[in-house]
């Protein structure tokens, strides 16, 4: 298989995107490390389950992505990887006057720094064997805003920044580092906020889904795990050995208008 003999961490892994793409890229081969803060035996048999599904090597590792050290060391415990994902992230929702300052650090540490301290310690082993994927989880809020996530947007651009700098820092090397930016993507954290907004705006699911949730999605669909799963995939093929250093929206459209 395509990816056979790669090892792949993702962080932030247990549900949502980062278990889609975890998923992609056993099926495409590679063993990979599941990971999120919580450490429940749920975690560990998720891993033995897609491993085995799979027939990939696969492992859960706990690590806090709002923590920098645990970050360094969760590369150290996997031992290295070739492929590094970075996904773990958070939201919240506030004008800034009144935007929690925990939060904003807290989302500033686990949206951004996280991939910074990942792929710090994760370059010199894809160095020394010359040849590397880093691929970071932005979002359309990487590249354009909306009001009230000043903590999640600036983290987001700054997602897509670092991952410029990083492709520059390894052009040449084997190794590439790009951003994928996905819109509205249903996943769990997005299917809970359905009922809520159905109350709110007093419509049902279809309606609620297409006139207030993907309004600025033009395609009026939501991207899902498997697509972002599939782009991992596809930049980490010998067809994506040039791509580095960019952006790849998913989001029906969003970007363009
Ligand atoms: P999710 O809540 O399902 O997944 C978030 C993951 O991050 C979970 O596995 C959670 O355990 C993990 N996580 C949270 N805090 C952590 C911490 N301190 N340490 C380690 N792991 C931690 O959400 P999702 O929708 O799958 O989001 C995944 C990524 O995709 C995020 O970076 C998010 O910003 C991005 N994204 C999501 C959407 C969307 O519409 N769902 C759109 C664009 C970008």
């Amino acid at each position: 298989m395509a990816l056979e003999g790669k090892r792949a961490i993702i962080t932030g892994s247990n549900s949502g995107i980062g278990l889609g793409v975890a998923e992609g890229l056993a099926c495409a081969g590679a063993d990979i490390v599941l990971n999120s803060f919580t450490d429940r035996d749920e975690d560990h048999e998720l891993a033995s389950w897609l491993g085995n599904k799979h027939g990939v090597k696969a492992r859960y590792i706990k690590a806090d992505m709002s923590r920098g050290n645990d970050c360094r060391a969760l590369i150290e415990a996997a031992g290295g990887c070739d492929i590094l994902v970075n996904n773990a992230g958070i939201q919240h929702v506030a004008p800034i006057e009144t935007f929690p300052a925990d939060k904003w650090d807290q989302i500033l540490a686990i949206n951004l720094s996280s991939a910074f301290h990942t792929t710090a310690a994760a370059l010199p082993g894809m160095r020394e064997r010359g040849w590397g994927r880093v691929v970071n989880i932005a979002s359309a809020h990487g590249l354009t805003a909306s009001p009230y996530k000043s903590a999640y947007i600036a983290a987001k651009h700054g997602v897509v920044g670092l991952s410029k700098t990083v492709a520059l820092e390894t052009a040449g090397q084997g190794i590439t580092c790009n951003a994928i930016c996905p819109g509205y993507v249903l996943t769990p954290l997005v299917e809970a906020q359905i009922p809520d907004q159905m109350k709110a705006h007093g419509m049902d699911r279809e309606t609620v889904i297409r006139e207030v949730m993907l309004l600025r999605q033009p395609s009026r669909q939501f991207a899902t795990v498997e697509q972002i799963g599939g782009t991992v995939v596809y930049l980490c093929s010998g067809a994506a050995d040039q791509v580095t250093g960019t952006t790849i929206s998913i989001d029906g459209g969003w970007t363009a208008l």
